[in-house]
């Protein structure tokens, strides 16, 4: 089964107290879209700039990533820039430029509105709207955010709740979006507002997975000596999720135990995408090495009950 995948494709400024490079591939949907495609194929929705280098184009081509959702316009692609302070969590945004995406207006080709698993990767709400408005019976559909939206379209974000199956946040987050500095109450305040599951991210901590019925699973982060750039570890973590999710989905409802699996692999290729700038770490990763990690954390997480 595939995965409809809709967020930002970026050229990305990044600095980090060891280095600084320019001119990167980013976006929540280009790192979503490749993550997710270790797993199951991507129908990829987004759009980019002529200004968009033709590598990156060859690089999503190269996966399983249906591009007919991709639209390549006049003008030049969205473009981020951030900073990370020397202990690699804190992240100041530098500068946004829009560009073609204040315009965005996402179009599904036909053969897209029937993918089974929808991620409304991080985007404006309104956006991502659009796109739910335009499948028909999705199974499963999980939305990614940040803390942009729940300052500047709360309102938004918040109807879109009641829409989705499953949001994906991280602590800080989910705090300020529910006012709950207790994230088992902060879960609970956002699945009363319509997803059936809550993912709540914190970073090196590690990773919560909430549902409605009151199940609960708790995913240590992979212990990593040395990370080299965090920027998309959230979108890789809900690519590999989604991904997971449209390799097991059946005819029944998603259970839990495939959502945790879910968890577990989208924290791996989070993981590895941290050990590089950009997608150059996540874009070599191959399955025996996915297979390893997530042996690993299986092994860290066990012990001998008394
Ligand atoms: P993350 O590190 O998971 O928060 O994601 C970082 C990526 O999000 C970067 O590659 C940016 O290009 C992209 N990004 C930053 N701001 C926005 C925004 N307002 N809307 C969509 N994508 C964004």
């Amino acid at each position: 089964m595939s995965v409809l995948i809709v967020g930002s494709i970026a050229l990305d400024d990044i600095k980090t107290p060891a280095a600084e490079h320019p001119n990167l591939l980013g976006g929540s949907a280009s790192y979503g879209a490749v993550a997710a495609a270790y797993f199951s194929p991507v129908n990829l929705v987004g759009i980019v700039g002529e200004d968009f280098p033709g590598e990156h184009i060859e690089l999503l081509k190269s996966r399983r990533i249906d591009l007919g959702g991709l639209q390549i316009v006049p003008g030049q692609t969205f473009r981020w820039s951030g900073e990370y302070m020397e202990d690699m969590n804190t992240r100041e945004t530098r500068s946004v430029a829009l560009n073609v995406f204040e315009h965005f207006s996402p179009e599904l080709p036909e053969t897209f509105k029937s993918t089974p698993v929808v991620l409304l990767a991080n985007i404006a709400p309104d956006l991502q709207h659009h796109v739910l408005d335009q499948v028909a019976n999705p199974r499963f559909v999980i939305a990614d955010t940040m803390d942009l939206w729940i300052n500047i379209a709360k309102d938004s974000l918040i109807r879109l709740l009641g829409r989705v199956d499953m949001l994906i946040l991280n602590d800080g987050e989910a705090r300020q979006l529910t006012g709950e500095s207790n994230l088992v109450k902060a879960a609970k305040s956002i699945m009363a507002m319509g997803p059936k599951f809550v993912a709540i991210k914190k970073g090196e901590h590690g990773c919560l997975l909430f549902s409605a019925k009151g199940e609960f699973f708790s995913c240590p982060a992979f212990p990593l000596e040395e990370i080299h750039d965090p920027t998309g570890a959230g979108d890789t973590f809900a690519g590999g999720l989604a991904g997971i999710l449209a390799r097991e989905i059946d005819s029944g409802p998603v259970d839990f135990s495939s959502l945790r699996r879910g968890v577990v692999f989208g924290t791996v290729l989070a993981s590895f995408n941290v050990e590089a700038f950009s997608l150059e770490r996540l874009k070599t990763v191959d399955a025996a090495q996915i297979e390893n990690r997530s042996r690993r954390l299986q092994h860290i997480s066990q012990f001998d009950a008394v």
